[in-house]
């Protein structure tokens, strides 16, 4: 509806006043006007001010016996008035249709008896032009200050800032409690954004439901507004959302150039809906959906040009626009966690032959077929970027070794081996770069790579080389002390150390660790800290493993059916934890040694380790828990990024806090606070909790103060072979309780 209608008004049909009226009018009028403003009330005491302002003056031009287009003028104004006093229009309709019926015509009968008799029906029909006017008028007002709101909406140029503003005002408007942004995905629907709905309905609104359904799907599909008053009723209704106990909605179809792209749903919750939407807020409502509509598609624009600048076309994979900043990513991250991370400059062997060959079109295949086939031998969280025509980078995280890395470049070299006709093949050569070992900024670190790529060339290609001397020279050293390792094996060099565990404050054994030692030929007694990290980069590993667990339970078996029931300690690496025949092959060995007790048995795991896959672990323990009956402790606790939020899922008997946060223990450090705070969670959850890294009298006694149970550390004994055990226990008698 037009807001100019007023024009069309023939203002003069509304006035039916005689001649005879006019002249008895101007004679009178100012003691009409006395007379009703003596008796007229305001609509309501707080308009009384603007009433008192106004009244005199407006009932003098009504009485004036002129109407002309100045009196009508001046009827659009008032309305404009009563808007911007917000003043609800139906008061004063009220108010002047009571002017109309009652008080007009009792001013009339009671002081103006001789009054023509015509002059009552004039301001009756003179009356209902002014009412009619003012509403124009106030509505003019209303749509001027709405447009003004909805032009100071459209400051916000982010759908995300405007969706808010502009819901809030669709609420207002309508009267409604809540509204959501809701966007087509395929065939499904899927609520964007929210504003005022609980979060119970934000649960049910979550979920993707089919486009055909809900109010929202019937305007989506049928691309005009859907009122539905009685929600529960409707054609439409959604049991989970009748449940909610939605009253009424209402969809606002968004247009798009391709049709309506979603839709904006209010939601009426504790009040119905008004009677009647108002033609005015209809305008408005329908301007806001067209806002939305508009904002919505440019970031559907947005999001498409971002996709296509950073996208290669031909693999989908990202494009070297990308590379720099995934780098720089990486080194933050890197950082951060304190890992390494490796950047492969991959470039295909005998593509060219491919392209020049078997035609372009053959060689895209081959492209995206290398690509895919790169996809499936990284993990997930690790990038591929298409950096040049048959040039890839790939960013592997989260290294914590050199030793990791070779094993990735090697999967990756076999996933770029691919036959693409008979007899003829492609392979990849890989240019390799690892941080921190090479921290140039991230040009640097692809060039470096991409020179590495040049060596792997030389040698003929299918293969891959270091860039750099340090990086050279680590992997040699490696190499060597794998060899070593593997002699090592061999040859039995490797040894079981144990240390005590002690209660506090008796400074009773109450159990043992099992520690690895390697009795080097010419290096002397090695702790794992020299070859422990690249021997679990390696299968060799799991032998030396089951010789550890082996050794451990022989001890255990001496100790326990010596009536030292010790607890017994052993540490388990990722592999042997991950590995699906460990518990098979732990029960074979456990059975051949009844008198263990297996509930004193704990495997200890690093927590760092634990968490990095919280699932599979707890899965893992509880099954070893099940068939085995051994417990496990979560150790180093306090170092990794805290499993504290895991301790319940991991089902763990105890945790061992970390030497780091137990070597500078002094009363009121911070870390005196956290060893309190651990101990006393500890005891919550019901798990023990043992201090590692008891170096002096002093630390032992504040362990005590704050009540921890148990100890370690080389206060106490420092790791030594199985004898000095026996030797301790020879000193103290540990009783033996039958149950
Ligand atoms: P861990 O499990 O935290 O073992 C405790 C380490 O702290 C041992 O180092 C021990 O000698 C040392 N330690 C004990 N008391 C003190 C003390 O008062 N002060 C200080 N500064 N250190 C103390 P170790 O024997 O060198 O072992 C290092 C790590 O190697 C172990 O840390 C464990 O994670 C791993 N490890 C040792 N043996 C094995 C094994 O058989 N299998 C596996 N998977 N890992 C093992
Ligand atoms: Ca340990
Ligand atoms: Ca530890």
């Amino acid at each position: 509806m037009a807001r100019n209608s007023l024009d069309l008004l023939a203002f003069e049909d509304w006035v039916a006043f005689t001649a005879e009226d006019r002249a008895w009018l101007q004679a009178n009028a100012a003691g009409l006007v006395q007379a009703l403003v003596a008796r007229l009330q305001p609509p309501a005491p707080e308009d009384a001010a603007l009433f008192a302002s106004w009244l005199p003056e407006w009932l003098q031009t009504l009485c004036s016996g002129d109407y002309g287009r100045s009196f009508w003028e001046r009827q659009i104004k008032t309305g404009k008035r009563l808007a911007e006093a917000d003043i609800p229009l139906p008061r004063w309709a009220q108010w002047l249709s009571e002017l109309r019926w009652k008080q007009i015509p009792s001013v009339l009968g009671d002081i103006f008896p001789a009054a023509p008799a015509s002059l009552l029906p004039g301001f009756s029909l003179l009356l209902a032009g002014c009412e009619h006017v003012i509403h124009e008028g106030y509505l003019q007002q209303q749509s001027h200050q709405l447009l003004l709101e909805i032009r100071g909406l459209t400051q916000h140029f982010d759908l995300e800032e405007f969706f808010p503003a502009a819901a809030e005002l669709a609420c207002r408007l309508a009267g409604a409690q809540g509204a959501g942004l809701i966007v087509r995905e395929g065939e499904y629907l899927h609520y964007r954004l929210f504003h005022g709905l609980s979060t119970q309905y934000q649960g049910l609104a979550s979920l993707f439901f089919p486009k055909s359904e809900g109010v929202s799907g019937a305007a989506l599909r049928q691309g005009k507004v859907i009122f539905e008053r009685d929600y529960a009723n409707s054609p439409y209704a959604m049991p989970d959302f009748v449940a909610a106990g939605l009253q009424a909605s209402l969809a606002l179809p968004l247009p798009g150039p391709e049709g309506a792209q979603g839709v904006l749903a209010l939601s009426w919750f504790a009040e119905a809906p008004p009677q009647r939407i108002n033609e005015l807020v209809w305008e408005h409502l329908l301007l806001l959906a067209d806002l939305l509509g508009a904002l919505l598609y440019r970031q559907s624009l947005e999001r498409k040009l971002r996709h296509m600048s950073t996208r290669d076309v031909l693999t989908g994979l990202p494009n070297r626009r990308v590379a720099q900043d995934r780098i720089r990513a990486a080194m933050a991250r890197a950082q951060r966690h304190e890992r390494l991370f490796c950047l492969f400059f991959l470039d295909l062997d005998g593509f060219k032959w491919v392209n020049d060959t078997l035609g372009h079109h053959r060689g895209d295949e081959v492209l995206c077929q290398v690509a895919e086939r790169l996809r499936a031998a990284v993990r997930e969280e690790d990038s591929i970027i298409r950096y040049a025509g048959d040039e890839f980078l790939l960013i592997i995280e989260d290294i914590a070794h050199v030793s990791e890395m070779e094993m990735i470049v090697m999967r990756v070299l076999a996933a770029a081996r691919l036959s693409v006709a008979p007899e003829q093949s492609i392979s990849a050569s890989i240019g390799v770069v690892i941080y921190p070992f090479d921290e140039g900024s991230p040009e640097e670190m692809i060039r470096h790579a991409d020179q590495a790529m040049y060596v792997a060339k030389e040698r003929g290609g299918d293969t891959w080389a270091p860039y750099g001397q340090y990086l050279q020279e680590t992997m040699q050293e490696e190499q060597q002390l794998l060899r070593e390792l593997r002699l090592a094996d061999e040859r039995h060099e490797f040894r079981l150390y144990w240390q005590p565990i002690v209660t506090l404050p008796e400074q009773r054994i109450c159990g043992v660790e099992a520690l690895m030692r390697w009795q080097h030929p010419n290096r002397g007694l090695l702790a794992p800290g020299a070859f422990l990290e690249v021997l679990e980069q390696s299968v060799l590993m799991d032998s030396v493993a089951q010789w550890v667990v082996a050794t451990a339970v022989v001890e255990a078996n001496r100790w326990h059916q010596g009536g030292h029931l010790l607890d017994i300690h052993i540490n388990l690496s990722r592999r042997e934890l991950c590995s699906a025949r460990w518990i098979q092959w732990c029960d074979d060995l456990l059975r051949r040694f009844p008198a263990v007790r297996r509930d004193h048995l704990f495997f200890e795991i690093v927590e760092r380790v634990a968490i990095k896959d919280i699932p599979t672990v707890a899965k893992q323990i509880r099954s070893a828990q099940r068939q085995l009956g051994v417990q496990f402790v979560l150790d180093d606790f306090g170092t990794g990024a805290s499993a504290l939020q895991h301790l319940g899922e991991l089902d763990c008997a105890g945790i061992k806090i970390d030497k780091s946060m137990i070597s500078d223990l002094q009363k009121g450090s911070k870390h005196y606070q956290l060893v309190q705070g651990l101990t006393y969670l500890a005891e919550n959850l019901a798990i023990e909790a043992v201090a590692e890294g008891v170096e002096t009298a002093e630390v032992a006694e504040l362990l005590t103060q704050i009540g921890v149970k148990k100890a370690q550390g080389y206060w106490f004994a420092r790791p030594g072979p199985a004898a000095a055990i026996d030797t301790w226990l020879e000193k103290e008698t540990c009783s033996v309780s039958a149950g």
